[in-house]
């Protein structure tokens, strides 16, 4: 492997070298000492303080922003608790928030939604994409903090309104008027515009106005049923997104999709609920290594065994943010498999 001349990319080459590990093999990445004096090792490569790493890089100003090792796509499953929030880093310096995680607790000591930790300690000013899957407060939860701290420039939404709630008509207000930010409400077979050798095809959404006070007690189906699907690719690899869909609307997208659902990263259907994550469906994906987004002691009993035994007996590596923390996978670079498992250095 060529040591390129940014401290980066040599750290990279090290780490290749002392991280090995596939994701056929979690065992090692979770419970090696050597792996993970091999982590630490190169955790401190590579998350020094940013400025150094950045320090005479002739990257422009996209670039300069990313402080990831890896130069390609990187997704963080951000540690936001009992909610979902993904950070993509785009290869064009970009980025992708698919989420926000939920608000402030009503009795937290935290003034800002938990999302915010994240996004500060890696001095994101910018979401140049932001993806509200569905109207659910542990979904949207940290956008209204968002549009408020941060300059958003592109804005994708479902049209079903959560008729039990108003944080979601504050975020939308917030985003027609947020300066320069495009909305738009994409549907199925479309294909996101984020970065060059990037395909984000939306395999599933709402487009059309609803609310779901028209499904009457199963209203928290139907904004689940409604989670923008996005399956992105690059360079070979892929990763499905799939907000909170039930099995229902997994049965369609088999049906619809078949093997091309296949992705090598699942992020794994409303928090590892027994009413996701159906055989077929995770048969049809076929993952390498599926992420649960979820938070300690949450009130749903997510994620249930059931889905965890599945996942265990269809071979599939899992990671889970209530346990590891954020987690971090790059993707579509083979000689950095060794990333997939690494847990970030941003705790939160
Ligand atoms: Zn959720």
């Amino acid at each position: 492997m060529v040591c390129r001349a940014r401290l980066t990319y040599c750290a990279e080459a090290l780490l290749a070298g002392a991280l090995l590990f596939s994701p056929q093999t979690p065992a090692l990445a979770a419970d090696s000492l050597e792996a993970l004096k091999a982590r630490d090792a190169f955790a401190s490569l590579q998350f020094g303080p940013a400025p150094a790493l950045l320090e005479g890089s002739a990257a422009d100003a996209g670039e300069a922003r990313k402080v990831s090792l890896a130069p390609g796509l990187n997704i963080f499953f951000i540690n936001v608790f009992q909610g979902d929030a993904e950070l993509i880093e785009l290869p064009n310096g970009q980025n992708l928030l698919i989420d926000a995680g939920p608000p402030v607790a009503r009795d937290s000591q935290f003034t800002t939604p938990i999302v915010s930790n994240f996004l500060k300690k890696r001095g994101i000013t910018k979401i140049d994409h932001l993806v509200l899957t569905h109207p659910h407060a542990d979904h949207y939860g940290g956008m209204e903090w968002g549009f408020d701290n941060l300059q958003v420039g592109n804005f994708y939404d479902t049209r079903i309104d959560n008729s039990d709630a108003a944080g979601d008509d504050t975020v939308r207000a917030k985003a027609k008027t947020e300066p320069g930010c495009a909305v738009s409400y994409p549907r199925e077979g479309q294909r996101l515009d984020l970065a060059p050798g990037v395909e984000a095809q939306v395999l599933h959404s709402c487009p059309d106005v609803s609310k779901s006070s028209d499904y009457g007690q199963n209203a928290g189906n139907a904004l689940n049923d409604c989670s923008i699907t996005l399956k992105i690719s690059y360079q070979g690899a892929s990763a499905l997104f799939t907000g909170d869909i039930g099995s229902e609307v997994e049965t369609r997208l088999v049906k619809t999709y078949g093997k091309a659902l296949q992705s090598d990263v699942l992020k794994v259907g409303h928090h590892g609920s027994a009413y996701s994550s159906s055989e077929p469906f995770l048969k049809a994906v076929a993952p390498k290594v599926a992420y649960i987004e979820v938070g300690k002691y949450n009130d749903y009993g997510h994620p249930t065994p059931l889905i965890l035994e599945r996942l265990e007996k269809l071979g599939i590596a899992l990671h889970r943010t209530d346990k590891e923390g954020t987690l971090e996978y790059a993707l579509g670079r083979l000689d950095f498999q060794a990333l997939a498992f690494r847990p970030s250095p941003y705790p939160n």
